[in-house]
């Protein structure tokens, strides 16, 4: 892979993923015990009658999904960052072949090729 295209996935990488730390931190943190895995936050504002605390349940359980889909991306930015270091970016998981540019141009996070790509994921 060429230098510069490198380049221009890693910038696009490490922005992507302050975008992404920047929206779990908003509700989530950190889990000290596990690396790179992040709790969201039990809302625990001192409710004061059931139907608040209702409300807390049901938001938090809103929120676990959405927390669930960043921590994988993020999970998904850090092993290309990873990739990039160890200079086995690019190359399909599972096939070991080049991963087309067009491609990671459109999600440089991509662990497999097309061919390659479990169809559950969108990706
Ligand atoms: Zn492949």
């Amino acid at each position: 892979m060429k230098k510069k295209l490198l380049d221009q996935l890693k910038a696009k990488l490490e922005e992507e993923k302050i975008k992404l730390v920047k929206e779990l931190s908003a509700f989530a943190k950190r889990d000290k015990n596990l690396k790179g895995d992040w709790d969201t936050r039990y809302p625990s504002l001192g409710s004061t009658s059931l139907e608040e605390e209702a409300e807390e349940v049901e938001e938090y359980g809103n929120l676990l999904p959405i927390e669930n889909t960043l921590e994988l991306e993020l999970q998904k930015i850090n092993l290309a960052l990873e990739k990039i270091k160890k200079g086995t970016f690019g190359i399909c998981e599972k096939c070991k072949k080049p991963i087309s540019e067009a491609r990671l141009k459109a999600y440089p996070q991509a662990r497999y090729c097309q061919k390659c790509q479990p169809k559950k994921e969108k990706r």
